[in-house]
């Protein structure tokens, strides 16, 4: 089976799992896990920030860094295919009394005038305010679409000046870094609070990490505990994270190259099913026509091939490290065949 349905599905290599079991580890509730430590450190470095915080998921990142940015009864505003609006349990209103108002884009692309024509600030007893304007980059629903650094600029610098403050989902960021040469850094300093998952096409079996200003991990560390997330000799999961950060970032490119292919093969067999100039990273949004998503799905499992239903006539492919450039060329054929 060629298993293209999420880059989460990535398993630890054998250098990996030796990393891992070396780790040195202590209790993380006590602060005293060194290599939990080291991860942070390095990942609040890598993105330009003082201080970051490890978590589970990174939907847990995404639920504190919100958290920490909003207070109950104000409003977030994202993009209508988010992954903090659909994939996330709705979490931030039912945990935390956050409501959230979305806007349209194509591909999840954040368009700046779209978005600050939404803002609500002072508006006293007549509207929800505005607390955060949330990014997602690399867009997952969207298809992998890398944000613009100009457009996350003129953002950035609108909604500072209304002070509405900045999320920014970056599970995906490191193939927006790959993709388009910007330092992790550059986005980094763009947000208030970021995230990045080593679980996806890092390949880390589980993990990701919030940054932030010292004072706001302070804060989520303990909000973090509350929620049952603080945990313990956790640095055998940091170590996998480490080793990750170490050797898998650059290869991403390859992913990159892959999906492309995929769309590619698509492309040859089924030309109005996807937009090859529109694969930028390692996600491949694939129009079924007059197929269900649901049928196309099941007959390219009984070709040998797994991918995910995104929409009602959607599927999605994801390439990763755990998946040959030929099959996902194969993947293309199958897919395209399905959709001629
Ligand atoms: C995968 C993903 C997350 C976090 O997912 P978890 O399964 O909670 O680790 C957050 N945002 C986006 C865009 C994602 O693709």
């Amino acid at each position: 089976m060629i298993d293209l349905r999420s880059d989460t599905l990535t398993r630890p290599n054998q250098a990996m799992r030796e990393a891992m079991a070396a780790a040195e580890v202590g209790d993380d509730v006590y602060g005293e896990d060194p290599t939990i430590v080291a991860l942070e450190r390095r990942v609040a470095e890598l993105l330009g920030h003082e201080a970051g915080l490890f978590c589970a998921t990174g939907s847990l990142c995404n639920l504190l860094g919100i958290w920490l940015l909003t207070k109950p009864g104000t409003e977030v505003l994202c993009d209508a295919q988010a992954h903090i609006v659909r994939a996330e349990m709705a979490a931030h209103a039912s945990l935390h009394g956050v409501t959230t108002r979305t806007f349209p884009s194509v591909r999840g692309r954040i368009d700046p005038d779209t978005v600050t024509s939404m803002l609500s600030i002072g508006t006293g007893p007549f509207l929800t305010e505005t607390s955060v304007v949330e990014v997602e980059n690399t867009h997952n629903f969207g298809g992998g679409t890398v944000q613009p650094i100009e457009a996350l600029n003129e953002l950035r610098q609108r909604c500072t000046a209304q002070g509405v403050s900045i999320h920014l989902d970056g599970a995906r960021l490191a193939n927006a870094h790959v993709a388009s040469g910007v330092s992790f850094a550059d986005y980094g300093s763009l947000a208030d609070t970021v995230t990045l998952c080593l679980s996806k096409g890092l390949g880390a079996p589980v993990g990701s990490v919030l940054v932030s200003s010292a004072e706001n991990i302070a804060r989520a560390r303990i909000q973090r505990k509350r929620l049952g997330g603080g945990w313990r000799q956790a640095g055998i999961l940091a170590a996998a994270g480490l080793y990750a950060l170490d050797h898998n970032i650059d290869r991403l490119a390859d992913d990159h190259a892959a999906a492309r292919s995929l769309a590619e093969a698509v492309a040859d067999a089924a030309p109005e099913a996807v937009s090859v100039e529109d694969v930028e990273t390692n996600i491949v949004v694939i129009g079924t026509g007059a197929k269900t998503a649901a049928d196309v799905v099941a007959a390219a499992r009984d070709s040998g091939l797994s991918i995910s239903a995104v929409g009602a006539h959607q599927v999605r492919a994801v390439t990763h490290l755990d998946v040959s450039h030929d099959d996902c060329v194969q993947a293309g054929r199958i897919l395209g065949a399905l959709l001629a």
